[in-house]
């Protein structure tokens, strides 16, 4: 029994050690992506409900590993938050967002880029210069691009927090909740934070057409939206089903698979020539 318990511990003792190994090449690899402008964004359409066109994008990151291939997200952003990389993980993302919406402008191309921000770029009051400085670089007006923040990252320092967005917001940047109804947040607090856009979270608009509780948690967002004159914003929209009801209750903005799913610039742009000849 005693060899056993041994043997049993000092298996997990390896395992430990072993994903703790992991755990930091792939933090030293992360570095060294980002010096090697290993980031690159695949870009998802959102679409104008009542119009039916097209007016702008949501930017999201993939690292072009090396050796891994195609890496995303939800691998290497917590680690990158982690070892407090975030900040210049944002000003990347930045750049090649803005550097793609001065390309398509160029081309007579008017999208509007979303940006996400994590946690401690919200945290960060040196962030709404850099935004202004990449802007003024690209030469792309504060409107053409939006960043978004999840309901719950707002609600860590919301003190601080706050400060961060409404100087972005007074340079002309458009703000969105995103994840919205995922977080906490209380009515009076998003009445008080200075927003334009509610994201309301995919769990609540997959199934929009068919669950009815779904559907009454979009229609109020939807209202609620509106009265507080904000637009409201459908993520995870994947079936014409969907997009029907979506447009029956007054969304504005939608994005998801059944339009398109996240592809690079290139595929973008022939995706967008092929819809809109
Ligand atoms: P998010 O901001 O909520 O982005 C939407 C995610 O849902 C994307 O996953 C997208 O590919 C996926 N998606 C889009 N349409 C559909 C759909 O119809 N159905 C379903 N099931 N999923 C859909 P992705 O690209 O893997 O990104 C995951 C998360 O990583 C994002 O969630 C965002 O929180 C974060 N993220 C991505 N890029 C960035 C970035 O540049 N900076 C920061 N801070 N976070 C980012
Ligand atoms: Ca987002
Ligand atoms: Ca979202
Ligand atoms: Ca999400």
């Amino acid at each position: 029994a005693k060899n056993d318990h041994r043997g049993v511990a000092l298996a997990t003792g390896e395992a430990d050690d072993v994903a703790g190994r992991q755990r930091l090449t792939t933090l030293e690899e992360l570095r060294v992506g980002l010096d090697r402008g290993e980031l690159t964004l695949h870009y998802q359409p959102q679409m104008h409900l009542a119009s039916g066109t097209v007016t702008g994008v949501e930017a999201l990151v993939r690292w072009e590993h090396p050796r891994r291939g195609l890496v995303f997200p939800d691998v290497f952003l917590p680690l990158a938050e982690h070892a407090g990389l975030m900040g210049r993980l944002t000003l990347q993302v930045l750049d090649i967002a803005l550097a793609q919406c001065r390309d398509w402008r160029a081309a007579g191309l008017h999208l509007v880029v979303a940006v996400n921000l994590s946690a401690s770029n919200l945290q960060d009051t040196t962030l709404p210069g850099h935004v202004a400085d990449a802007l003024s670089r690209y030469d792309v007006p504060p409107a053409a691009l939006h960043l978004e923040v999840t309901e719950e990252i707002l609600m860590r320092d919301a003190a601080r927090a706050t400060a961060v967005l409404a100087e972005l917001r007074a340079m002309g940047v458009r703000l969105a909740v995103d994840d919205y109804g995922t977080g906490y947040s209380s009515l009076a607090y998003l009445h008080a934070l200075p927003v334009d856009d509610l994201k309301l979270d995919r769990a609540f608009v997959t199934h929009c057409d068919s669950d009815p509780r779904s559907a009454a948690i979009v229609k109020s967002t939807v209202e609620l939206a509106h009265n507080l004159g904000m637009r409201m914003i459908a993520e995870g929209v994947e079936s014409e089903a969907a997009l029907d009801r979506l447009r029956e209750w007054g969304c504005d903005l939608v994005q998801g698979y059944h339009l398109s799913r996240p592809q690079s610039a290139d595929r973008f742009t022939a995706w967008l020539d092929e819809r809109y000849p």
